[in-house]
């Protein structure tokens, strides 16, 4: 099973694919903490990734796609995934379907959580990331136990250096121009619309009522069992 969340900067996609992953049983890729994580490395992506992820604008297709398409061959990978953030553009949309065909997975089912963009801003500058387990917190509705530092794994939380207003602003603008035309890539495919502007928990349970008819399609209760047997969902 492949799974595509999508949504506006702030409309819960890393939180809510944390919990699917852990849920189904497959990986979570977030493209933008694999470019976060080239820049911390100084590789070549993340030098030409720095100053674009820095304005709010989108890093070119090409080494999206090449990254991405680097990951998801990677064994863990084999019986499913989750992304989060990709694809946010028609050409990455493009070359994502052929990626899948090549590989035989079924089409993505696609998860669009929606957010009335006057609420973004807000919840984007109150919210803190643990750098070590990607974990995310918000200031208003889910503080950590002990503030500033991860529940999990007791890393001192950031704030994500894009999450400035100004950024931010812009990050929604490109969303807005770029990437919500994608969706018009996915209304015929498995696609789904949930409103974002509720309680993490009640999404998800929203998400789990959608996954699991096609979860048990598959004669499965969840993909790690079925990636125990070698069976692609
Ligand atoms: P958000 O969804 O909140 O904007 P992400 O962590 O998904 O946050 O992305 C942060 C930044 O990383 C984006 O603003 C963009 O510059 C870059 N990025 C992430 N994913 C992609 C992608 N698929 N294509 C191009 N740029 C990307």
């Amino acid at each position: 099973m492949v799974l595509l969340l999508f949504g506006p900067p702030g409309s819960g996609k890393g939180t809510q694919s944390g919990k699917i992953s852990h849920w189904l049983g497959v990986p979570a890729i977030s493209t933008g903490d694999m470019l976060r994580e080239e820049i911390k490395a100084g590789s070549a992506l993340g030098s030409a990734a720095k100053s674009i992820m820095a304005s709010g604008g989108l890093v070119g297709d090409d080494l999206v796609n090449r990254m991405l398409a680097q990951r998801v061959s990677l064994p863990d990978c084999a019986h499913g995934f989750l992304l989060d953030g990709y694809p946010r553009t028609v050409d990455q949309a493009e070359y994502l379907d052929n990626l899948l065909a090549t590989r035989q997975f079924h089409s993505p089912i696609v998860l669009h959580l929606d957010v009335p963009m006057d609420a973004l801003v807000g919840r984007l500058s109150s919210r803190r990331q643990c750098p070590q387990c990607k974990r995310i917190y918000n200031l208003l509705h889910q503080p950590p136990r002990t503030p500033g530092i991860c529940d999990d794994d007791g890393t001192p939380l950031i704030t994500r250096r894009d999450d400035s207003e100004e950024v931010v602003t812009e990050r929604i603008r490109t969303y807005d121009e770029v990437t919500r035309p994608v969706l018009a890539y996915y209304q015929d495919r498995k696609y789904y619309q949930i409103r974002g502007d509720r309680s993490p928990g009640y999404i998800f349970e929203e998400i789990t009522g959608i996954l699991e008819p096609v979860v048990a399609k598959n004669g499965s209760s969840c993909c790690a069992k079925a990636a125990q047997r070698g069976q692609k969902l």
